[in-house]
C-alpha cells in the first residue's frame, strides 16, 4: 500500500478529517482539496481499486453508482443546469496521482478543462 492510497482510505476511516459530502454502502464523495474549479468533488468507491484498469464485471454496480451520485451531487449543488464535467484519470499519461480510482466532478463555471 502506498501513500497516495493512504490518503483516500484514511478519509473513508475518518483518521483524516474531511467533511464527507455524501456517502452510501458503495461510493463516498468529498471535496478535492486543492479545487481546479469552483465546485470539485471527488467520488470513491468505498472498496480499494487502484485505477480503471484494475475494473471487472463485479465492479458495474459500483461505477453506475459513481455516475448516479455525480448526478445527483450536480442537482444538489444546482450546476446540473449549466453543466459540469466527469473525468477519470488513468495512471500517468492519463495524468493519475493517487493510486485509488476516483471520479472528478467539476462545475461552476463555463469551459472546465482539466488537464488539456
Ligand atoms: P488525480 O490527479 O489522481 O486524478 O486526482 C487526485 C486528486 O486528489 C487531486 O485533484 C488532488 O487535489 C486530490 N487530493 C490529493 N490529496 C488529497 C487530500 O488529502 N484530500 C482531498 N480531499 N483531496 C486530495
Amino acid at each position: 500500500m502506498n501513500n497516495k492510497k493512504n490518503i483516500f482510505q484514511q478519509i473513508l476511516s475518518k483518521k483524516i478529517i474531511t467533511k464527507i459530502i455524501y456517502e452510501d454502502n458503495l461510493v463516498t464523495a468529498f471535496n478535492d482539496i486543492k479545487p481546479q474549479s469552483p465546485i470539485h468533488v471527488l467520488i470513491i468507491p468505498n472498496n480499494f481499486i487502484s485505477t480503471l484498469n484494475d475494473i471487472n464485471k463485479n465492479h458495474e454496480l459500483i461505477l453506475g453508482r459513481m455516475l448516479l451520485v455525480a448526478s445527483k451531487i450536480a442537482k444538489k449543488m444546482l450546476i446540473d443546469k449549466d453543466g459540469y464535467r466527469v473525468v477519470i484519470n488513468c495512471n500517468k499519461n492519463g495524468g493519475q496521482t493517487i493510486f485509488y480510482l476516483h471520479m472528478h466532478l467539476l462545475g461552476g463555471r463555463q469551459g472546465i478543462k482539466f488537464f488539456f
